[in-house]
C-alpha cells in the first residue's frame, strides 16, 4: 500500500488539484505498470478554512504525504522573530509556575528558548535573565568575584546563590581589579565551621600558582590551556594583571553536549523576558536589557492597544536592535496596527490556555485554529513570525500549529511540572503534581501585583478572574521532555513529507498540504478507546 501512486500528495497543486510531483511519480507507475490515477483527496487549507465555524488542533487531521527522508534529517529551524532562529520550535510561556532561570536554561540549551514570567519584582526577573544570560559562555565577563578580606563563610553563601565555585579574588573584590587569587572548593571544604571566617588571603591558591590567560587570547587558545592545565577556571587578565574575564572547564563540557543550544553572538544562552505596558514597565524593561535579555514579549491578553503600541516604539526608538514580540493577537486587524508599529514577532492566542476562562468570562477570543492560521497567513506578507501560544496538549498539536503557519509554538501546561518548573513537587491520591495556575487567576494576582496588568486596568477596582489555579503531573526533566517533542515533530514532519519547517510551510501555502475535518466521532476514534484500561508511558 505504501508505494501505491494514491497515497502521494507531495509537489505544488495543478490547475486540477492533483499535485505536480504527484502527477510525475504517477507518470512513472504508469511506466511500470501502475493505474496512473491520482484522485484529488482533502483539502487545501484554505478549503479547511473557508467556512465560518472557528477551528481548533482537534477538529482536523493532516492527511500524509510521501516519504523518502529519515525523521532525524528533518530540519526544524524555524524564526523566533525577525532576528532571531531557533534550531528547535518550542518556547515556555512567561508564567509564574512555568519558566524563571532554570527552566530558561535547559529550554534554551536544547534548542529552544524560555521566557522569564513578570510576576516578580523587576529586580527579581531581571536577575533571573542575568543567570541565564551568565550560564553558558566562553568568555565569562561577569563574573562573581570575592575579596582577600572576604571571610569561607562569604564563600558558601556565593556557592548557595550562584550554584558554583573557583570564585577569583581581586583586590577590590570585583571584576577589573588586580588578580590575587582563586578560591575553590577544595580549599575550604574541610574546614571546620569555627574557622568559617577565616580571611580569603589566608586559604586561597595564591596568584603566583595560577594559570592566567592574557587577554585578546580566543577562545580556541584560551580552551586549549584549560584543558593541559586541567584546572577548573581559566582567569584571563590584562597587562596590569587587572581581572578582566573568565573561562569555566564546566562550560566546555556544556558546549559539548549541547549542539543545539540558542546563543547569541558572544556564545551566551539566548533569554527572554516579558514585560506589561503600563508606566512602571519602562523601568523593569531598562532592568531587563541590563540584564541582557535578547527578546522581550509585550503580555496583554488583548494587545491591539495603545498602550502596546507606544511601548513597541519606546523599545524600537531606544533598543533597535531588541527584538520585540507583540500581542496577544488572535485576528489580521489586530496583528495590522502591532506590524505598523513595528514588532519583530506576533503571539496569537486568546483563551486557549488550558487555565484560561477568558472565552467564557469575557466573550472574546478565538479558537486556536483559526487564529494562527489567519494571523500567519497576514503577518507573513510583512516577514513577521508567528508563535502559536496556548491549548497545546499532545505533540500533534505542535505539528498542527506549525502546519498552519506558526513558526514557533509557546506552552504552559505542558512544560509545567517538569524538574525546571518553578515550585515544589506533591502527592495527591499518590500522583506527584506540581502547581500550576492561570496568570490572571486571583491566586496569581494575590501573589505579585505585576500580573494585574495583563489581565486588569490598574484602575479596576473589582477583579475578574480570567484564569484558573491548578496542578500537573510530573513529566520529569525538560532535558527528557523536550528531546521526546522534537523527535514527535520530526517524526510527525515525515509522514506529512516535509523535510523542513519552511517546506511544511511552503505545502501548505501552496495547496499541497492537504487537511480533513473529523467529526466528534473521528476525534474520539483518534483517541485511545475501548479499552478496559490503558498504561500511558510515552517515551
Ligand atoms: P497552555 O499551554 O494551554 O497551558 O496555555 C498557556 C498560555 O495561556 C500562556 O502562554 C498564556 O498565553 C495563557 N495564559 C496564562 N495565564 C492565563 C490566564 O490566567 N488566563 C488566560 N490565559 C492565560
Amino acid at each position: 500500500m505504501d508505494d501505491c501512486p494514491c497515497y502521494v500528495g507531495s509537489g505544488r497543486a495543478d490547475s486540477d488539484g492533483v499535485s505536480l510531483r504527484a502527477k510525475q511519480r504517477n507518470a512513472d507507475f504508469l511506466i511500470s505498470g501502475g493505474t496512473g490515477y491520482v484522485p484529488d483527496d482533502g483539502l487545501t487549507v484554505q478549503q479547511l478554512f473557508s467556512g465560518s465555524d472557528g477551528l481548533t488542533y482537534n477538529d482536523f487531521v493532516i492527511l500524509p504525504g510521501y516519504i523518502d527522508f529519515t525523521p532525524t534529517e528533518v530540519d526544524l529551524t524555524s524564526a523566533l522573530t525577525k532576528k532571531i532562529s531557533l534550531k528547535v520550535p518550542l518556547v515556555s510561556s512567561p508564567m509564574d509556575t512555568v519558566t524563571e532561570s532554570d527552566m530558561a536554561i535547559a529550554m534554551a540549551l536544547l534548542g529552544g528558548i524560555g521566557f522569564i514570567h513578570h510576576n516578580c519584582t523587576p529586580e527579581f526577573q531581571a536577575k533571573e535573565v542575568r543567570r541565564v544570560k551568565k550560564y553558558e559562555q566562553g568568555f565569562i565577563t561577569d563574573p562573581v568575584v570575592l575579596s582577600p578580606t572576604d571571610v569561607v563563610a562569604d564563600v558558601f553563601a556565593a556557592k548557595a546563590r550562584h550554584g558554583f565555585s573557583g570564585i577569583p579574588v581581586t583586590e577590590t573584590g570585583a571584576l577589573g581589579g588586580r588578580l590575587v587569587g582563586i578560591i575553590a572548593s577544595r580549599d575550604i571544604d574541610f574546614l571546620a565551621e569555627k574557622d568559617y571566617d577565616t580571611p580569603l588571603s589566608k586559604v586561597m591558591t595564591p596568584r603566583e600558582d595560577l594559570v592566567v590567560a592574557h587577554a585578546g587570547v580566543t577562545l580556541d587558545e584560551a580552551n586549549a590551556i584549560l584543558q593541559t592545565s586541567r584546572k577548573g577556571k581559566l582567569p584571563i587578565v590584562n597587562e596590569a594583571n587587572e581581572l578582566v574575564a573568565i573561562i569555566a572547564r564546566t562550560d566546555l563540557k556544556k558546549n559539548r553536549d549541547f549542539p543545539l543550544a540558542s546563543k547569541d553572538a558572544s556564545k551566551q544562552l539566548l533569554c527572554g523576558a516579558t514585560i506589561r505596558t503600563y508606566g512602571a514597565d519602562y523601568h523593569r524593561l531598562d532592568l531587563l536589557v541590563q540584564a541582557g535579555a535578547d527578546v522581550i514579549v509585550l503580555d496583554s491578553s488583548q494587545g491591539n492597544s495603545r498602550f502596546q503600541i507606544a511601548m513597541i516604539q519606546h523599545i524600537k526608538q531606544h533598543w533597535s536592535s531588541l527584538q520585540v514580540i507583540g500581542g496577544n493577537v488572535v485576528t489580521a486587524a489586530q496583528a495590522k496596527n502591532l506590524i505598523d508599529a513595528g514588532v519583530d514577532g506576533l503571539r496569537v492566542g486568546m483563551g486557549s490556555g488550558s487555565i484560561c476562562i477568558t472565552q467564557e468570562v469575557m466573550a472574546v477570543g478565538r479558537p486556536q485554529g483559526t487564529a494562527v492560521y489567519k494571523v500567519a497567513e497576514y503577518a507573513r506578507r510583512f516577514g513577521v513570525p508567528v508563535m502559536a501560544d496556548g491549548g497545546i496538549q499532545t505533540i500533534g498539536h505542535i505539528t498542527k500549529a506549525l502546519a498552519l503557519g506558526a513558526s514557533t509554538v509557546m506552552m504552559g501546561s505542558l512544560l509545567a511540572a517538569t524538574t525546571e518548573a518553578p515550585g515544589e513537587y506533591f502527592f495527591s491520591d499518590g500522583v506527584r503534581l506540581k502547581k500550576y495556575r492561570g496568570m490572571g487567576s486571583l491566586d496569581a494576582m494575590q501573589q505579585h501585583l505585576s500580573s494585574q496588568g495583563r489581565y486588569f486596568s490598574d484602575k479596576d477596582k473589582l477583579k475578574v478572574a480570567q484564569g484558573v489555579s491548578g496542578a500537573v503531573q510530573d513529566k520529569g526533566s525538560i532535558h527528557k521532555f523536550m528531546p521526546y517533542l522534537s523527535a514527535g515533530i520530526r517524526h510527525g514532519c515525515q509522514d506529512i513529507g516535509a523535510r523542513s519547517l519552511s517546506i511544511l510551510r511552503a505545502m501548505m501555502y501552496s495547496g499541497e498540504l492537504k487537511f480533513e475535518k473529523r467529526t466528534l466521532s473521528a476525534q474520539v476514534e483518534g483517541g485511545v478507546h475501548g479499552l478496559h484500561s490503558h498504561e500511558e508511558r510515552l517515551f
